[in-house]
């Protein structure tokens, strides 16, 4: 999508903290992290929430999860624990409309969220 600036992240177009890709997904550095790690899975196709899957999608939803998992697990915080969040619409507090996955850890988390 022309305008959207995590497809410019996706195809290097605008610059990231890039972690990990392959030909699926794109992670990195949030831009303004809320926790020692927090880092953002997102797929190359756009997608602009998780409401706009379909359930043969969701395969990349489970792949999201486990790049994700797996970065926590090189990141040293799957011990002590991590939360992976993916916000969804304007009451979700969805704010970048290209589906991603949020993965925070390295502090205490709390219950509920904000
Ligand atoms: P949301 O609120 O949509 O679930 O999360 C969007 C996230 O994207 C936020 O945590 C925000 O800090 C992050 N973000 C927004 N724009 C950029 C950007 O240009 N680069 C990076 N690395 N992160 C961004």
């Amino acid at each position: 999508m022309t305008d959207c600036i995590f497809c410019k992240i996706a195809e290097g177009k605008i610059p990231a903290d890039i972690v990990y890709q392959d030909d699926q997904v794109v992670a990195f550095r949030d831009l303004n992290p809320q926790a020692p790690l927090h880092l953002l899975v997102i797929p190359r196709q756009h997608f602009a929430t998780v409401a706009d899957m379909s359930q043969t999608d969701m395969a990349l939803v489970g792949h999201m999860h486990w790049v994700g998992l797996e970065l926590a697990r090189q990141a040293g915080v799957v011990e002590d624990g991590f939360r992976t969040v993916i916000n969804c619409n304007a009451d979700g507090g969805q704010s970048v409309y290209h589906l991603h996955l949020h993965v925070l850890g390295g502090r205490q988390m709390t219950w509920p969220p904000g």
